[in-house]
């Protein structure tokens, strides 16, 4: 039997690197209760293994002092055996609370350090234009009746906005333009749930509890009843689409598994700089079409680069500059093993912003959620009840899952604006999109726009 903790303790050499998730003293904490659990977990198993042998004993002998001594200590163990069964049952899951502090191991090649440790691994598209006011998304928004921030607002608060006209429209395309490519590359189109247990989001890297300030989850109240689990709003579709494959086990032959889904992204956003909360960059909610796999240990690497080429495609046919990067220790997130962004330039705002991220979680998600593969090599077991079945299951590989962006939208929106605005000296005289959307647009908006 190996416990949570112990799946999820396989590996933190390298938990050092990313010193920005790791509270300090962690790692020794982790070693701390991890050999106090043992110690106790074995002291534990000694005591019942001598309660056996005292009742075997008791059963057996004829002799009625020897039976009273027998029964005499059977119940002192008893009382022992209740009390430790707490204490390794409370450490366990001490151990586990801090051992889910620990981030995954890092790629060898991950550049060390913050994000100015980035390495740019290509640069495409056209020639940047030069940084410009008059190319600000939000002027240009406004010029072309696009956004409404002010009607977000007043209804929901700052950084809550409404797209309206084409822009409502240019979300829909964005939406089917890059779903539309995705699947031509062999992933399945799923539309997830948006509300999430925060156990599943735990299990996934996140970490919905983060107290006060620090919360980046948005939380939903509880009933006083507490019959229902703890949700969240799922801050990306990875946390559902990990979920999806939770506690199954899929064949070698079948993997790897890619799925593409469209949902609603929440993120609370706690601690954000104010200069990125301008516009459409920086909000609380954005519709994000995301690519996910499954994949055995030897194909993880080379789906990570198929992600990435897919990403880059679809940026590729919006006619931005963009660039690819290989992420640094401290910019992955707990889950990621390897991670490339790519970042477009935005005129307006004078610099280049993320407008996707792709991660390799190896086996650190699989091993909260217990995804699991057969190799071909290994034969299904007949197993004949559950107990047997369950030791088939645990013996089997935990899979590898990545997940990336295929479209965040507002995002695409801002580098669409700032680079495609037709300008007339300082006014917006229109925007060129790219032809690659023309398929997936609606083309029968009234003539009397919002
Ligand atoms: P992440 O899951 O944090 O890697 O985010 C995926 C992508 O969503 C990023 O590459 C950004 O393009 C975009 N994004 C992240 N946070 C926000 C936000 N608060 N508002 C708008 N877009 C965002």
């Amino acid at each position: 039997y190996r416990s949570i903790s112990e799946n999820i303790l396989y590996k933190s050499h390298n938990a050092f690197n990313r010193k920005s998730l790791l509270p300090v003293g962690t790692v020794q904490n982790v070693a701390r209760l991890y050999n106090d659990f043992k110690a106790l977990s074995s002291e534990l198993n000694r005591k019942l293994a001598s309660r056996n042998r005292i009742t075997e004993e008791v059963k057996k002998t004829k002799d009625a002092t020897v039976k009273q001594d027998a029964i005499e200590k059977a119940k002192s163990l008893k009382t022992e055996i209740s009390e430790l069964k707490v204490r390794v049952v409370e450490l366990e899951e001490q151990l586990l609370q801090t051992a889910l502090l620990l981030p995954n191991d890092t790629h060898p090649d991950t550049p060390i350090g913050p994000e100015e440790a980035a390495v740019t691994l290509s640069t495409h598209g056209p020639s940047p234009l030069p940084e410009s006011l008059s190319r600000d998304h939000v002027r240009i928004a406004k010029s072309l009746n696009l956004l409404d921030l002010d009607a977000g607002s007043t209804v929901t608060g700052t950084s809550w906005y409404y797209l309206i006209n084409e822009g409502a429209l240019l979300e829909l395309a964005l939406i089917n333009y890059s779903i539309s490519i995705a699947m031509k590359h062999g992933f399945k189109p799923v539309i997830p749930p948006d509300v999430v247990k925060a156990d599943v989001a735990l299990r996934c890297g996140f970490q919905p509890r983060d107290k006060g300030d620090m919360q980046q989850m948005y939380h939903i109240a509880s009933d006083s009843r507490k019959e229902h689990p703890e949700l969240v709003l799922s801050g990306t579709a990875e946390i559902p689409l990990a979920g999806l494959f939770a506690n199954k086990v899929v064949e070698e032959s079948q993997l790897p598994l890619k799925v593409v889904a469209v949902g609603k992204a929440f993120r609370a956003e706690a601690g954000a700089r104010g200069s990125d909360t301008r516009g459409l960059y920086r909000v609380h909610q954005f519709t994000k079409v995301e690519l996910f796999a499954v994949a055995s240990e030897s194909q993880s690497s080379e789906i990570m680069e198929d992600m990435k080429n897919v990403q880059a495609e679809i940026i590729s046919g919006l006619n931005v500059p963009f660039r690819i990067l290989d992420m640094p220790t401290e910019e992955l997130g707990a889950s990621a093993y390897r991670k490339y962004d790519i970042e477009a330039w935005m005129p307006g705002r004078g610099k280049w912003g993320e407008v996707t991220s792709t991660s390799n979680c190896t086996d650190y998600q699989s091993r909260r959620l217990h995804i699991r593969y057969r190799p071909s090599s290994v034969s299904r077991a007949s197993a004949t009840d559950n107990q047997s079945e369950s030791l088939e299951r645990q013996s089997l590989p935990f899979a590898h899952t990545l997940n990336g962006t295929a479209a965040a939208i507002p995002r695409l929106i801002i580098a669409l604006l700032e680079n495609g605005a037709r300008l007339s000296g300082d006014e917006v005289a229109g925007l060129d999109l790219p032809s690659a959307l023309k398929p997936f647009w609606i083309d029968k908006l009234d003539k009397n726009p919002l």
